[in-house]
């Protein structure tokens, strides 16, 4: 499923409008900040792991004086996008704002790190195109039957009992990245493994090269 089946095509609905360009370019933001802008994508089932892992990375990562961000599914709905469900157009919608933000962190010179299911292949590829070359995916990985054990939020609980409607890996689909630039297998390694591989792979990604 593609933004567009979704139903995303969403047109502008202002035609007089011009961009304007200022003198301060991304390059100049980056060096300000001694390194690169980056948009690190967690994507996974829910209790894979993703909002554990970005939580620990950030930490590390801010102690090291790297200018870092973290975006979270439900924090975001909570505000920018609590007028959003979970239908398949409110999903898309959720990922297309959240794409958005981390472009604009992006080029203020952060490293993003975002943990969104975002179950399809399409929701990704938005993210991806909008971000161009600094965009790293990473798949959280942990199969449905070890998240269900590990349900800290009882959340699949309660979709297996039917409370929860659309709920991924039980009565939505999650569809597995094909290339990820990364991915972090939390079933067989320990959260401290997979968090220094990530901050290893985010210090490589955002250095700047002279
Ligand atoms: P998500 O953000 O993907 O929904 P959470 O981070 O909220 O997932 O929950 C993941 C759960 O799995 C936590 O309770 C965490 O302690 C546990 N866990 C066990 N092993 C790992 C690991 N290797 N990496 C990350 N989390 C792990």
């Amino acid at each position: 499923m593609s933004a567009v089946k979704a139903g995303l095509k969403i047109p502008m609905k202002c035609n007089n409008i011009t961009y304007h360009e200022g003198k301060v370019s991304r390059e100049d933001r980056y060096r300000v900040l001694g390194q690169k802008g980056l948009v690190v994508w967690l994507t996974g089932l829910s209790a894979s792991g993703k909002s554990t892992i970005a939580v620990e990375a950030e930490k590390i990562l801010n102690s090291m004086g790297k200018a870092v961000y973290r975006l979270d599914g439900d924090n975001i709905r909570f505000g920018l996008n609590s007028d959003l469900g979970f239908s398949e157009r409110d999903r898309f919608e959720n990922i297309r704002r959240i794409a958005e933000v981390c472009a604009l962190f992006r080029d203020a010179g952060l490293i993003v790190i975002a943990s969104f299911i975002s179950p399809l292949v399409g929701m990704r590829q938005l993210a991806r195109e909008k971000n161009s070359e600094n965009f790293i995916e990473v798949y959280v990985r942990a199969d449905v039957e070890t998240c269900m054990k590990r349900d800290p939020k009882g959340l699949y609980r309660r979709a297996l009992s039917g409370e929860i409607k659309d709920f991924t890996g039980i009565s939505a689909p999650y569809e597995e990245p094909a290339n990820p630039e990364l991915i972090l297998d939390t079933q067989n390694n320990s959260l401290g493994e997979c968090v220094q591989l990530l901050v290893d792979k985010i210090l490589e990604m955002s250095a700047l090269k002279d």
